[in-house]
């Protein structure tokens, strides 16, 4: 261990034996009770004094001096952090968070710095609540402020979660390590003892020692750097704004890095392994246009520090010079606002948002120019996006607590395709957004799904609020309220309610009020933009009325009457002041937008809307959605019992280029559209969070019109409908012939979204039964979907030119007619795979293109080895993750074995990969059984390596048993999550991952036949 000169140190000039930690299973079901001054300090007599999950919230911490050291060669870490803490309740005790770590000395100051003990202070820990308890002999005093010292060590972790090692290799063979933080949702306290919950935001002064070979970084800029001892630097990083500790980040390593500066002089550098620093300037672009794309639309400066005057002086005159990060301008400490962004070799997830320091795994920051496709640019593209939203949603306003993570993660997933739209419009990123929203419909159409608000208390239970719910029923549920509100008064609403609760933490309630724009009757009477009224909206005038009969101050709201005629439907007068009436899109009265949202935040599931044509009416009736339970089931009506939404309800119809809108807040509805229309569509560009069937014929009435017709809907429409008729056909209420005639008009399509929809159908059909041996099933689907999309196939070139949505089609359409072993397809893939052999894999094959080349080389034995040895070596990750995708696709069992055995030593194959191995494996018909026996084999090591409840383990379990079809399989799935009973009652994923067997078990028994002579027919 390194001796730590600590600048605290003379406060704590007390000479303290190693206090060892100390276990107590006992726990108190009451708070700790101060005791008297003549306490023993001994533990023995000293039981865990909090039993509880969360934490007390009667200390709070305010300031964080944390110090740290770590080092890369023991791969272990030193460190003290002084805490400063508010004491709102008499007691002897704090307790806080700390995972894994050796507290090696504990002392509490007052704000005199007088010792509350001349003795060690007893740590007790609770290691299953992940908390440590310090007992003080002296209460502390309700209303104080104290200080909680501690010093603390630990080996860097092996995982991916708290301060964590992580290595990379040179072009020449050398390794070398880094280390990083991961913190979201509970790891922190793995790095140092802290109030580990969102709503305890602090301040953080951090500082970190390293070799001068090295290079740190956390939130804030450096201030200073100074010489510790001879080979020990230590840099000391701004005091950051007040924040939550998921958010807090330092990084240890040797990279590189590329620096310009946005328009409101924020310096945005990216970071890489120095090798790979050529990869990282299209992240620069993206990251600065994206600030500036913030900065706008939230009309909030970038929230970190704020530079004085004396400093902005400094500024405007530096801003002359070039500048090389760590900024050090002492005397005079002048910072700039600081983005940071920096590709991890070792890194779980896609990327995490800590404040000022957001960290990425490689694939999602690095773009090289001659590896990376279409796909990859936009990914890129779209994560940058995710995060640098989240410096504001997330980091500057925080959910209270994890059970609304949506409130971050549904929003930031939504502000993704706002800004990609707004940055670069060329990417077409908002033909992604149905997916979007499908991926979640599929998860939220199972019994299993969850409210996107739903209960999460221990760290496994926190973890899995990291779902599709979360994010992309989040983002949808977004969508359609920005279209309920109108896109102004949505940005006016966040950005009303990311000022109100800057630095601070919030619920739905909370945002709801902002974008409903009431509030307070005290807002209200200073004259805030805002009506007041506790039910939202429903009578803001007599509510104005009702206040002012109370009130003898009659002071009338400042209305700026510009702003009132943009934002809403005009003004009213009432007592003689004028008041903006809210504006709103759909028709009667003013809604009530916490009752509204409650159905979709607080109730799980997505609801389906049966709409029948009778004379000039269409009859409307709400059901919940469900496609592992058919109508016929005699389950089916108690699991619809209590269910109701409040549906925004858009349709247009043949008679007028109109959007109509109808809020349907009943089981049943209907609404007056005339005689003399033909066709009516329901959810328009789906817009609104809602399956939509067509009853009585009106599915062949669709039928009829995309084949004759099919522009005279829009392209979100077209795909709306495929979506919804094949969503139908496995819920039982549509047969599949009637969804397979839908998609017979795609012979005209040229779209690629509507394309792809339809094609991805088939797809998936053709690749359940390649894992069924249903011979006849599999070669005639083959051959009808090779013959049904000929034009499509051969119109595709094998190139990078195009539109974005041409690219990625092209993509997909050859991957797919590859798979299907079409000979011009294979012949031409082959050929391409040749001449990249010959060139020793220096010759740049087309980007979009590569993974279908990779693909079909892969299948023989020198072109799988030759791939492998070029994975081993290539710089690119975007390129090794191509290749490794083409791997996978080998028909030799032995060759996806070696895979899955690479991936669990995590070498060749980083563990960061394992999973996506693992399930592009099981994708694999050669590959299913082979994976699914992995997991059931390795269980324990793979739970100890992405920890129980991670995505992770989710995506294992899902993608895995996802490929099964059949009874017995259902069983098998059933009987391995019963010999893990204890962990499978923990996890979400089980019972989805249930569901969705019995799901395709379902669809085989229903379908399979109806697609036999379906199929038998068109290939007559
Ligand atoms: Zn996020």
């Amino acid at each position: 261990m390194v001796l730590v000169r600590l600048l605290v140190l003379s406060l704590f000039h007390m000479s303290l034996g190693g206090s060892q930690p100390t276990q107590s299973s006992q726990q108190a079901s009451s708070p700790p009770h101060p005791a008297g001054q003549q306490s023993p300090l001994g533990t023995s007599n000293l039981s865990f004094p909090w039993s509880r999950l969360r934490l007390p919230r009667y200390i709070i911490p305010l300031h964080y001096h944390l110090l740290l050291h770590p080092n890369l060669t023991t791969l272990s870490f030193t460190g003290s952090v002084q805490i400063q803490i508010d004491v709102q309740n008499n007691t002897n005790w704090v307790v806080l968070h700390s995972k894994g770590l050796q507290i090696s000395k504990a002392a509490i100051v007052d704000q005199n710095f007088a010792h509350l003990s001349d003795q060690v202070l007893p740590v007790l820990h609770n290691p299953s609540h992940e908390q440590i308890g310090i007992f003080s002999p002296r209460v502390l005093s309700s209303g104080q402020k104290y200080f909680l010292y501690l010093e603390f060590g630990a080996e860097l972790s092996e995982g991916f979660y708290g301060f964590y090692k992580s290595t990379y290799r040179t072009s020449t063979g050398e390794t070398r390590t880094l280390a990083s933080t991961h913190f979201e949702p509970t790891s922190a306290r793995m790095a140092f003892p802290c109030f580990d919950e969102p709503s305890f935001k602090a301040n953080f002064s951090i500082r970190i020692r390293r070799s001068p070979e090295y290079i740190s970084l956390s939130n804030m800029p450096v201030v200073e750097t100074f010489e510790v001892n001879a080979g020990v630097l230590e840099d000391q990083f701004d005091a950051s704004v007040k924040m939550s500790t998921y958010l807090v980040a330092f990084v240890i390593c040797d990279f590189k890095y590329v620096t310009a500066t946005t328009s409101s002089g924020v310096q945005v550098s990216i970071y890489a392994s120095p090798e790979k620093w050529p990869q990282t300037h299209y992240a620069l672009e993206v990251a600065v246009k994206m600030l500036d794309f913030y900065e706008e639309y939230f009309n909030i400066h970038y929230p970190l520090p704020k530079q004085g005057t004396l400093c902005l002086v400094f500024l405007l005159l530096l801003c002359q010079i070039p500048l090389f990060p760590p900024f050090t301008f002492s005397p005079l400490t002048c910072v700039f606002p600081l983005s940071d962004l920096i590709a991890i070799p070792d890194f779980e997830s896609g990327a995490m948002e800590n404040w000022g320091l957001t960290t990425y795994r490689e694939t999602s920051l690095l773009f090289d120019p001659l590896t990376s496709s279409i796909s990859d640019k936009l990914w890129v593209t779209m994560v940058i996006g995710h995060e640098l939203a989240h410096q504001w949603f997330g980091n500057l306003v925080t959910m209270e607590w994890w059970n609304d993570i949506w409130l971050n993660e549904g929003f930031a997933r939504y502000m993704e395709y706002i800004s990609v739209e707004a940055t670069y419009p060329d990417l077409k990123v908002e033909e992604y957004l149905l997916q979007t929203c499908f991926s979640a419909v599929g998860h939220d159409s199972l019994n299993s799904s969850r409210p996107i608000s739903s209960p999460a208390e221990n760290p496994t239970q926190i973890k899995q609020m990291f779902d599709t719910v979360s994010y992309d029923k989040g983002a949808c549920v977004l969508h359609m309220l920005r279209h309920f509100l109108t896109d102004d008064v949505f940005q006016r609403g966040i950005v009303r309610y990311l000022r109100k609760y800057s630095y601070r933490n919030a619920h739905n309630q909370d945002l709801w009020d902002s974008l409903a724009n009431t509030c307070s009757e005290e807002d209200f009477m200073s004259g805030k933009h805002c009506y007041s009224s506790s039910q939202a909206s429903k009578n803001a005038v007599s509510k104005h009325i009702n206040i002012h009969s109370r009130t003898s101050l009659h002071r009338c709201p400042l209305i700026h009457f510009t702003q009132c005629k943009q934002l809403f439907s005009g003004l009213v007068t009432c007592c003689g002041c004028m008041y903006c009436l809210p504006q709103y899109l759909f028709a009667g009265e003013h809604m009530d937008l916490t009752a509204m949202m409650n159905t979709w935040i607080l109730q799980k599931g997505i609801p389906l809307v049966t709409v029948t044509r009778k004379g000039p009416h269409l009859l409307l009736r709400q059901d919940r959605f469900l496609r592992t339970v058919l109508p016929s089931d005699r389950l089916w009506s108690t699991l619809q019992q209590g269910f109701l939404w409040h549906i925004p309800l858009t349709y247009k119809t043949d008679a007028s280029s109109t959007i109509h809108r109808h809020l349907m807040t009943t089981p049943t509805d209907s609404i007056h559209i005339g005689e003399e229309v033909s066709w009516v569509k329901v959810n328009t560009d789906m817009t609104g969070y809602y399956v939509v069937h067509y009853e009585d014929g009106g599915w062949d009435e669709m039928t009829k019109l995309l084949r004759e017709n099919h522009t005279a809907l829009s392209y979100k429409d077209r795909t709306h409908l495929i979506h919804n008729a094949f969503q139908l056909v496995t819920a039982g209420h549509l047969s599949l012939d009637k969804g397979l005639d839908l998609i017979g008009y795609l012979q005209l399509e040229t779209h690629t979204v509507p394309l792809l929809e339809g094609i991805g159908y088939l797809e998936t059909f053709y690749r359940m039964t390649e894992k069924r041996n249903e011979f006849d099933v599999i070669s005639n689907l083959g051959m009808y979907i090779l013959r049904f999309f000929r034009a499509v196939i051969d119109r595709q070139t094998w190139s990078d030119r195009g539109s974005v949505s041409e690219r990625r089609l092209r993509s997909e359409v050859l991957s797919l007619a590859c798979h299907l072993k079409d000979p011009p397809c294979l012949e031409r893939a082959r050929e391409s795979f040749k001449d990249w052999l010959q060139s020793n894999g220096t010759l740049n094959l087309p980007t979009d293109v590569a993974v279908t080349v990779f693909s079909v080389g892969a299948q023989d034995d020198h072109g799988w080895v030759s791939l492998l040895h070029t994975y081993n070596m290539s710089l690119s990750e975007a390129q090794k993750s191509k290749i490794l995708f083409a791997l996978t696709c080998s028909r030799d069992t032995n060759k996806l074995h070696r895979l899955l055995e690479l991936g669990l030593e995590g070498k060749v194959i980083r563990s960061q990969d394992l999973s996506s191995v693992i399930l592009m494996v099981a994708r694999n018909p050669r590959g299913y059984r082979l994976a699914w026996n992995f997991v059931k084999k390795n269980w324990d090591t793979l739970v100890q390596k992405f920890q129980l409840g991670s995505f992770c383990i989710r995506n294992i379990l899902i993608g895995t048993t996802g490929q099964f079809s059949s009874p017995e399989e259902l069983t098998e799935v059933q009987h391995f999550f019963e010999s893990i009973k204890e962990q499978a009652s923990q996890l979400r994923a089980a019972q989805v991952a249930l569901d969705n067997v019995q799901k395709n078990v379902r669809w085989f028994q229903r379908n399979l036949e109806t697609l036999r002579n379906w199929l038998n027919k068109q290939l007559q």
